[in-house]
This record gives structure tokens, C-alpha cells and sequence, in this order.
């Protein structure tokens, strides 16, 4: 069994990365610069906001994080989003997501410049993704599609089933992992809430790629062996031995699955990290672009 191993992977493409930015910027160019809006106080996104900002000071971009309260009105967030446009020292922003109840999150979605839109979440450039044209993929389903490059895992004519077809991570894979592509070329079965006979399905998968934010939704008697699991899921689930109260899990019964699998990715250390390393190459990208 191959564990994919995502803060391994990380660290690899992340050194390239710090090349890339050595070589490119030395004294004549400032570097690539990403910034983060991050509204209110919820600690889960003010933890994801951290490790993006300590991503680019790694990999020796600039970075800046704007934080709002809970309490900014539309208009206002909107008016931020204009100035981060026309900033000519900020190549690439994210949103941080989720935004309280009374943002409009499309509204907000729509305001964002696509040329700096290192999330991936414009319809711009959603779009360009599943028409196959140069775009900024979300980070995400991005980390993933890095993750089974560089592993070299086979998906050529595989059977991949997604599990969640959210915007951000089950819909965007599902379109990426059947472009005739590689990684890609694989016959995709999406499944969600309203899907019957899961585990039949499932058991068909020679990979799966499991995003729905249920702990251990996936079991050993769900999959058959030498399956490919990519978990995406980032769960907390109380625990009296952790200092913090509680600990990450994924959408896999890691533990009672990995005998069976051909590879699988662990929560945490998976493709949470590749996420973070695909928005630094998105940024990179937007960075060499306006060059
Ligand atoms: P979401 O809540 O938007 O969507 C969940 C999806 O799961 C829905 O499409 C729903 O139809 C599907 N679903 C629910 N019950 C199901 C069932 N019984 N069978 C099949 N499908 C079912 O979730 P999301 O935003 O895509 O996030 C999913 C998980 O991934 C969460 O745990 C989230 O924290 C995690 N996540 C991780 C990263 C990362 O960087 N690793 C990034 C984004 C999301």
C-alpha cells in the first residue's frame, strides 16, 4: 500500500516553487504576492488563513492578510474586493469561505478580478476549466490532480467514483478526472446525498475520491482491494486526549480501509496540504501571467 503522503509531496513541489522564485525575481522583480480576506472569527478558516500565509512566506512570497469583522456589510466587502482589483502589487486573493449568513457569496464570487482569482471559483474560470482552456483550477481538486501525477497513480480508463458533488471539490474533480487528460481519461460515476445502492458503486471504484464531510463515511465492506482512496474530508471529532479537545479525521475509516487499498491519502497530511501547495502554484501563475 502507498500512502500518499501530502506534506511529503508538499514540501518537494514547494521547494520548486522557492526555485522558481529565486531564479525569476532575484533583485529586478518583486515576488509573486497573495493575499487573504478573511471575515469574522471562525478558528477553522482563521487555521486554514495561517497555513496559506506560512505557505508563501516558504516558498519566499510576499502575502498579506486583511481581516474583517463579522460584521462587514455587502457593500463594504464588495468596495475591499474592488481595491484588491486594481492593487497592482497583488497578483492572486481568496476569499476566505465560509462568509457570514448576510454575505451573498455568489455576489461576492462574481466581483472577484478572474485574473486574480487564484481559488478557482469564478465562473470565468470554472467554465474555461470544463471547456479544457487555460484557467486557474480550483485548489482543491488541483492538489488532487498533483497528487496523482506525481504518484504516477493509473487513471487512464479507470473507474473513479466522487463522492459529493459540492462546487468546490466534487463537481470540479469530476470534470477534471474525465478530460482527456492526464491525470484523467477515467470513467467518472459522481455520487451524493440522493445516489442508491452506494456501496455497489463503490465496490466497482478503482479509485474513489470521497468529499462529503462525513467522518469514516467509507468502510473496508464498501471498497474493493487494490482501490485507490483519495480522502478529502477534514472532520473534527472530539477527543479527551488532545489538547485542543479534538482531532482531524477524513471521510475514510483510514484505519480498517488501508489493508485494501492499492494507495490511499491520510487525514490529516493529504490533500489538505496539496491544497495549499496548488493555490502557491496558482499564485505563480498569475504572478508569471501579468509579467
Ligand atoms: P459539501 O458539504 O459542500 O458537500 C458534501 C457533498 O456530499 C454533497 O454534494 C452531498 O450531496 C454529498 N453527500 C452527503 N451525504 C452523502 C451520502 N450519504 N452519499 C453520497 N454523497 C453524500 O462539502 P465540500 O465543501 O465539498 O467538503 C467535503 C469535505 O471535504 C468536508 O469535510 C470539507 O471540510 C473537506 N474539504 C477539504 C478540503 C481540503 O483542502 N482537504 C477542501 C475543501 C473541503
Amino acid at each position: 500500500m502507498i500512502l500518499l503522503d501530502g506534506n511529503k509531496l508538499s514540501e518537494i513541489i514547494r521547494k520548486e516553487i522557492a526555485i522558481r522564485v529565486i531564479d525569476f525575481c532575484g533583485k529586478d522583480h518583486r515576488p509573486p504576492h497573495l493575499a487573504a480576506v478573511l471575515v469574522g472569527n471562525n478558528p477553522a478558516s482563521q487555521a486554514y488563513v495561517r497555513n496559506k500565509i506560512k505557505a508563501c512566506e516558504e516558498v519566499g512570497f510576499a502575502s498579506t492578510l486583511i481581516k474583517k469583522p463579522e460584521s462587514i456589510s455587502q457593500s463594504e466587502l464588495l468596495n475591499l474586493i474592488d481595491s484588491i482589483n486594481e492593487d497592482p502589487l497583488i497578483d492572486g486573493y481568496i476569499v476566505q469561505l465560509p462568509v457570514p449568513r448576510h454575505i451573498d457569496e455568489v455576489e461576492i464570487n462574481l466581483r472577484i478580478d478572474p485574473n486574480k482569482d487564484v481559488d478557482g471559483f469564478h465562473p470565468n474560470n470554472f467554465g474555461r476549466m470544463a471547456l479544457g482552456l487555460s484557467s486557474f483550477l480550483p485548489a482543491t481538486p488541483m492538489g488532487i490532480m498533483m497528487m496523482l501525477d506525481r504518484y504516477q497513480i493509473p487513471t487512464d480508463g479507470k473507474h473513479c467514483v466522487v463522492l459529493g458533488r459540492s462546487n468546490i471539490v466534487g463537481t470540479p474533480i469530476t470534470l477534471l478526472m474525465s478530460k482527456k487528460s492526464k491525470p484523467g481519461n477515467a470513467t467518472v460515476t459522481i455520487a451524493h446525498s440522493r445516489t442508491q445502492n452506494l456501496s455497489q458503486i463503490t465496490r466497482s471504484a478503482d479509485i474513489i475520491i470521497a468529499a462529503l464531510g462525513i467522518p469514516y463515511f467509507v468502510k473496508a465492506d464498501m471498497v474493493s482491494d487494490g482501490v485507490c482512496i483519495i480522502d478529502v474530508g477534514i472532520n473534527r471529532i472530539d477527543d479527551a486526549n488532545s489538547s485542543k479537545g479534538y482531532r482531524l479525521v477524513g471521510d475514510v475509516d483510514f484505519e480498517n480501509v488501508k489493508h485494501k487499498c492499492s494507495a490511499i491519502s491520510p487525514v490529516p497530511g493529504g490533500v489538505g496540504p496539496m491544497t495549499i501547495t496548488a493555490l502557491l502554484e496558482n499564485t505563480w501563475k498569475a504572478f508569471r501571467e501579468k509579467k
